[in-house]
């Protein structure tokens, strides 16, 4: 049975429901990324859209419900429904598109009545939708507090679960499906598990990368991002390299040297890299190949 996650990588509380205005009679958490940019939301467990609110000047709002009963944090089963609040780029979703856990379903955005890019969140029992409550405020039905009902993956980063002196903790779920592992040889990174997709860069020999999934000879490392499974270990090696993610643009361009160099080429959001050294703005991912760090997560 799935784990019902929550549905970032970072865990960044900017408001709560306690002593807060905007979230007055509900469960509603918001939570920002790793910064002021856009962060990619995935799907808590599978799950299929049940509802979709789009409309100009409103908080664009998406529902998603588990396609099965799923294990929460407070050790119950139950289908859920998450809401999710603000995101920009919800048109092209389908009521009864269906998800995977993990899959990236939209990206954190500011419609609505929103002053930065953020994730409101709410989450419910059952297939549910949402009401207007005595304080005038949209929230959904059979609303649970969040952090009862969510694992926190052990590599989810929390920069912030206080909001007015009250702590919005998560459960950490030690056993997540995700594992770090280190590659054992230079390797490529294809869009997809198999050698007939495209090659979108090499990460370097003793690269810590973390794993999501696997599909046949395949680990998946990022959103549509896979490497040979046959090339990595658990083993730690004695030195190793970081990775990081491309992340807040669609493309990025690498260049011949820091500071603006020549473009050698570019890689898409979502590709991990390997950090080979950092001086001051530029990251050098490979031999003459440096990107700029404001896009790497
Ligand atoms: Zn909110």
């Amino acid at each position: 049975m799935e784990k019902a996650y929550f549905p970032m990588k970072y865990y960044n509380l900017t408001q709560g429901y306690l002593n807060s205005s905007t979230h007055q009679g509900t469960y509603a958490l918001d939570t920002a990324g790793k910064d002021s940019g856009k962060d990619a939301i995935y799907a808590p467990f599978s799950c299929k859209v049940t509802k979709k609110y789009v409309k100009a000047g409103h908080a664009y709002t998406v529902w998603l419900t588990s396609l099965e009963k799923v294990l929460t944090a407070n050790g119950k089963k139950e289908y859920l429904t998450m809401m999710i609040v603000h995101p920009e780029d919800i048109a092209k979703l389908k009521v009864g598109q269906v998800f995977k856990q993990g899959d990236l379903v939209c990206y954190e955005g500011k419609t609505g009545n929103a002053s930065g890019n953020h994730l409101h969140m709410e989450l419910g029992i059952g297939a549910c939708g949402w009401h207007k409550n005595s304080y005038g405020i949209y929230t959904i039905d059979n609303a649970v507090k969040p952090q009862d009902y969510l694992f926190l993956r052990n590599d989810t980063i929390v920069k912030n679960d206080v909001y007015k002196g009250t702590k919005y903790s998560f459960k950490v779920d030690d056993n997540s499906s995700s594992i770090v592992k280190y590659t054992t040889t230079d390797l490529n990174e294809r869009k997809g598990p198999g050698t007939n997709y495209p090659l979108v860069n090499t990460l370097l020999e003793n690269t810590a990368v973390t794993v999501y999934e696997t599909n046949g000879s395949w680990a998946r490392i990022e959103q549509d991002m896979w490497v040979s499974n046959n090339f990595l270990t658990t083993k730690k090696p004695q030195n190793y390299y970081k990775s990081m993610e491309v992340y807040n643009c669609e493309t990025l361009n690498v260049r011949q040297s820091a500071n603006n160099g020549l473009i050698v080429g570019t890689i898409p959001v979502n590709t991990v890299v390997s950090v080979i050294e950092v001086q001051n703005d530029w990251t050098r991912i490979g031999q003459n190949k440096w990107v700029y760090n404001a896009y790497l997560k």
